[in-house]
């Protein structure tokens, strides 16, 4: 395939195979995936119905049948070196008959010479035409074969051959760059994993990875790929996670410890009980979603589908009326010859597989066009705080008692509530209490009440007791008396950037507890490198209490928004999208999935290679690392500066090209050669995007950052 209009061709073939339910074809990664009822379709089926269109089926997943490369087709070549001779006699020998050297060009060329460089060089051409005229569809190839027709028809059967040269040419180079972009994808396939030695009735056997049960222990030796998601069950290694995160500073992992798949042990045989396998794992949706990007279009794309649906019946009626209107069908043919150019249908997609297999490779995992057009257009950047700005694991720094309780007192009421909620501030709780927690435990869950209040804490009824853990807003909200001494205190730990917890036992407060977390020691450098990239807006929403949010966004120097409830995050998105702001929200996907949801690209980030953050997000960062957001700005950036050049270069271009060839200024040699252009300068152009990616500066710490006590 070397254009959307052939993945597009592909795709309604596939459809109309009986029992076929969806099918979606990848120009980029050269792949076709179908959804289908397999007692009513079958594979054979289906790769009849693709090759029925000139196109080859080289292999499949379901046969197991690895693809394969296209053999060097003998006749392509030889054809193809027969058109460039002839071609070249013939502009030889229209130079030379300018120039008065000879009297005819057709001396140097006969005619049936001519004529037969056309019909052998234009084959392959030909041929493809034939099917999808047959397939009742018309494509600009079809154009270009209607004015080589016409070129004959009028005698010019040297400019014939020109322009099938120039045809072949321009194939040539739209599927070189087709490939060249595909590439951005095969290297990520090449890192899947294929084989797994797995222990089997208390032998070793080699299977294939995908068919490694759930459960099954896994193997893997020194220098091995790890060919499952899992848990090791013996061993420790040192682990390169580059293929997932981009980074290829290694990490220890050890016994009970998860790996995943296509990772490598560099140094340490494992034994991994195996979870997820296959398309499963989390490299296994990372492929798919990366070869699935194209089918996520954005707004140029679908734009560019728009413009070429209406462009051959456009340029046939250009054409017909210089012919019938101008009375030249000289002209007419250079018009079918020049509009041929089939850049506008690759300009986006070969920019987008580039861009986001690229960014795969860096531990950036962008799902498709549409998030990676709203990501380079986003003019407002949201920014969560905890586990996005900060680790997300804060702790207890102080307990302030009220009356005589003791600390240790009041952490083990704030337990009874916290064992219920899944708040990293629970987390920070529950570790302070430790060993102490035991007490509450053991209870039956049955007698007891839970009530999260999202965004302020949560309510628990157990026994006859009611213990409240939350913000101040939940205390105000609930009626609940505070003590000034301990609001007093509140406030001044606040303003150190501590979040305060209050807690209550039967309506009756009981103490405070402070909690802090660490800041991203990277975020201040990655939010420099963001401002310069130039969102209008940058801003903290945050949950937390006003004094502690106020003093990370100014030590960042971001605008802050703070003490807002999930409901209050989605509505600033909205404000902001009602003002015709494009909005990028950066979160960890896990508290805050509804704003990032409600945000035209949202950012996920935050521990990573969890299946929640990947599904969650249009953009999903796999490693914990704030300077991929900046880079991911950046990839998005570029790549649209591509599109966009791209796109509105060749309509440009060839909207002059038809207008010249209209008015008989552009002859059909001419006009054949000018076709050429536009796909020269998408290559050159997308291959901008495919450069190898940058090493990651992985030695150098970042210097710490923060406030108050941390
Ligand atoms: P963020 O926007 O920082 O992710 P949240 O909306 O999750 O914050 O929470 C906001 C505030 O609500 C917290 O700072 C805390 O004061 C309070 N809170 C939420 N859940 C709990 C809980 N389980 N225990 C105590 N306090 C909580
Ligand atoms: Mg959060």
């Amino acid at each position: 395939m070397d254009c959307a209009d052939c993945a597009a061709r592909i795709e309604r073939a596939l459809r109309r195979v009986a029992g076929v339910e969806s099918a979606h074809v990848s120009l980029g990664a050269g792949r076709a995936t179908v959804v289908f009822d397999s007692a009513r379709a079958s594979e054979a089926r289906m790769a009849q119905a693709v090759e029925a269109l000139g196109y080859r089926v080289t292999g499949s997943r379901l046969s197991g049948q690895a693809p394969v490369g296209a053999a060097p087709r003998l006749y392509g070549i030889a054809s193809g070196l027969f058109v460039v001779a002839v071609a070249c006699a013939v502009l030889i020998g229209l130079a030379a008959e300018r120039l008065g050297l000879i009297e005819a060009a057709s001396r140097l060329v006969p005619a049936p010479v001519a004529l037969a460089a056309v019909l052998i060089g234009g084959f392959p051409i030909f041929r493809k035409v034939f099917l999808t005229v047959r397939a009742r569809t018309v494509t600009p190839h079809a154009l270009m074969t209607l004015g080589i027709v016409g070129a004959l028809i009028i005698g010019e059967y040297g400019a014939a051959a020109v322009i099938v040269f120039f045809m072949r040419f321009a194939d040539f180079l739209e599927a070189y760059t087709a490939g060249r972009a595909r590439q951005a994808i095969q290297e990520l396939v090449a890192l899947q994993p294929l084989e797994a030695r797995v222990v089997r009735d208390g032998a070793e056997i080699d299977v294939p990875a995908a068919e490694v049960g759930a459960g099954e222990t896994v193997l893997v030796k020194p220098g091995e790929r790890i060919p499952v998601d899992g848990t090791i069950i013996s061993g420790r290694a040192s682990i390169n996670q580059a293929p997932i995160t981009g980074e290829a500073m290694p990490v220890l992992r050890a016994e009970g410890q998860a790996v995943l798949a296509a990772t490598i042990s560099l140094d340490g045989a494992l034994q991994v009980r195996a979870e997820h396998v296959g398309a499963d794992s989390t490299f296994g949706r990372i492929l798919r979603l990366v070869e699935e990007a194209e089918a996520r279009k954005s707004g140029a794309q679908r734009l560019a589908d728009r413009v070429t649906a209406y462009y051959v019946p456009v340029v046939t009626g250009v054409a017909a009326a210089a012919w019938l209107i101008g009375g030249s069908a000289s002209a007419a043919v250079a018009v079918l010859v020049v509009s041929c150019s089939c850049g506008i249908a690759l300009a986006t997609p070969v920019a987008v597989v580039a861009a986001v297999g690229s960014a795969a490779r860096r531990g950036i995992l962008i799902k498709g066009g549409a998030a990676l057009e709203a990501l380079a257009r986003a003019d407002i950047l949201l920014l969560d705080k905890t586990g996005t700005l900060t680790m997300g694991r804060p702790q207890v720094t102080s307990v302030h008692p009220e009356g005589d309780r003791t600390p240790a007192e009041v952490l083990a009421i704030a337990a009874i509530a916290e064992r219920y909620s899944e708040h990293p501030a629970a987390a920070a709780v529950m570790a302070a209490v430790g060993e102490a927690a035991s007490w509450s435990a053991g209870n039956n869950e049955a007698a007891t009440q839970v009530e999260v209040a999202p965004g302020r804490g949560v309510i628990v009824h157990e026994h006859g007791r009611q213990v409240v853990v939350g913000s101040q807003r939940l205390f105000v909200e609930r009626d609940l008396p505070l003590p000034e001494r301990l609001t007093g205190q509140a406030e001044a730990l606040e303003a150190a950037g501590q979040t305060v917890l209050f807690v209550a036992l039967d309506g009756l407060i009981a103490g405070t507890i402070a909690i802090s977390d660490t800041p991203r020691p990277e975020a201040p450098e990655a939010l420099r490198a963001l401002r310069a990239l130039g969102p209008k807006r940058i801003m903290v929403l945050t949950g937390d209490n006003a004094r502690a949010a106020g003093a990370i966004a100014d030590a960042l120097g971001v605008e802050c928004r703070a003490e807002m409830l999930p409901e209050d995050k989605i509505e600033v998105v909205r404000a902001f999208q009602a003002e015709g702001r494009v909005v990028a929200m950066v979160g960890d996907g896990i508290n805050d999935a509804p704003a990032l949801a409600q945000a035209d690209v949202g950012i996920a980030m935050g521990d990573t290679g969890t299946a929640a953050a990947l599904e969650a997000a249009d953009v999903a960062i796999m490693r914990d690392d704030w300077r991929l957001v900046p880079e991911a700005v950046r990839i998005s950036r570029g790549a649209f500066g591509v599109i966009r050049q791209n796109l509105y270069g060749t309509v440009a271009y060839n909207l002059t090209g038809i207008t010249l060839a209209a008015v008989g200024l552009l002859p059909p040699v001419l006009a054949a050669a000018a076709q050429v252009i536009p796909d020269f300068l998408i290559l050159l152009n997308s291959g901008r995007l495919l450069r190898s990616p940058r090493r990651s500066e992985a030695g150098a710490a970042p210097p710490r950052w923060g406030v108050g006590a941390q």
